[in-house]
């Protein structure tokens, strides 16, 4: 098969897992290419997200014996999205098709050869989905289920149980090339570049070594960052609330105005307190979520780059 793929893994300090998880690639990737399922010209291309370890010299060394593999470094931390977003417009000018994949080895490699068929049949996009979360621990799944519920409820539609391990064709990825957005949130973006898709199901393993980048706060601010950058349904609903509150206080004024003349005047004033207090913090979250979209607009709009790669493992085309 003559269509080169390239597996675009971002790292961010994992020094303890490339070693052990660089050699699963190779042989995975060498694999697909004695099945005839992507070309010769394959690689492995590692995106160094402005690790404060040694990973972008285990990455350059890796390069060094091996020319399956690839790396480029990023100026400094970008995130998990940005980064793999790097690398996937790299790759895009270089190769057919991607396949992005943590580098963590949590994600079933073997996976891959059915990617790749379903490429082959004509599918731009195959998400991997996670068919269970036995390896998690109940935390970890219980968050990482609400996200999902939580973020079609908000309506960031996104594909459930499914990370960032798929397959783009370049087709797709000069579709994704065309989003311009600052605030990323890939997962949400790739479904509405559109094409024929597919996804293909594997079982998630445990972290090979390291330590997850992926606390429950940072999980927190994905969500959140991925409602407000994919939809303004929060809007919608700060407004019908706004309107329900303002009907409560409507019948509750009425009732006031007719508790005066009828000479049954409420003495206490707890429940009134008790009232502006909770209209008070209903204006202050939807204060919020509106501040939330207009520090959206204002990263937007100052288009600051999204990633700048400083160094690449293959000299003559740098950048
Ligand atoms: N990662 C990255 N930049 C970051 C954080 C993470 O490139 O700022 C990479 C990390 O090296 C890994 C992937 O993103 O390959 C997913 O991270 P992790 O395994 O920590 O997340 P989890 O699987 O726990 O959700
Ligand atoms: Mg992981």
């Amino acid at each position: 098969m003559d269509k080169s793929l390239y597996i675009v893994i971002p790292c961010y300090n994992e020094q303890e897992v490339l070693p052990i998880t660089s050699g699963m690639f190779l042989e995975k990737l060498e694999s697909l290419i004695a099945k005839g399922l992507c070309s010769e010209q394959s690689k492995i291309l590692f995106v160094n997200d402005g690790s404060k370890d040694d990973t972008w010299q285990i990455i350059q060394n890796l390069a060094k014996s091996n020319d399956r593999f690839v790396g480029l470094t990023l100026s400094r931390n970008r995130g998990h999205q940005n980064a793999l977003l790097a690398g996937l417009m790299w790759a895009k000018d270089r190769c057919d098709v991607t396949i992005s994949i943590d580098c963590d080895g949590q994600d079933d490699v073997n996976a891959m050869d059915e990617f790749l068929k379903n490429y082959h049949e004509g599918c731009h996009v195959v998400y991997g989905v996670r068919s269970k979360r036995d390896t998690d621990t109940f935390f970890k799944r219980f968050t990482a289920e609400g996200f999902y519920k939580f973020m079609e409820m908000m309506g960031a539609q996104t594909v459930f149980n499914h990370a960032d391990y798929r397959l783009m064709s370049k087709q797709a990825l000069e579709g994704l090339a065309q989003f311009k957005e600052v605030n990323l949130f890939l997962r949400g973006l790739v479904p509405m570049v559109g094409y024929k898709s597919t996804a293909v199901y594997y079982e998630r393993h445990e972290r090979i070594a390291g330590e997850s980048h992926y606390p429950f706060s940072k999980m927190l601010n994905l969500a959140l960052n991925g409602i407000t950058s994919l939809s303004v349904k929060p809007l919608r609903y700060i407004t019908g609330l706004g309107f329900v509150m303002s009907l409560v206080s409507f019948v509750v004024v009425i009732y006031a105005v007719f508790t005066h003349f009828f000479g049954t005047t409420v003495t206490g004033w707890t429940s009134l307190v008790g009232i502006m207090g909770f209209i008070g913090g209903i204006q202050l979250l939807c204060l919020g979520i509106i501040g939330e979209y207009i520090g959206k607009i204002y990263s937007e709009t100052k288009q600051r780059p999204r990633y700048i790669i400083e160094k690449t493992t293959v000299d003559d085309e740098n950048k």
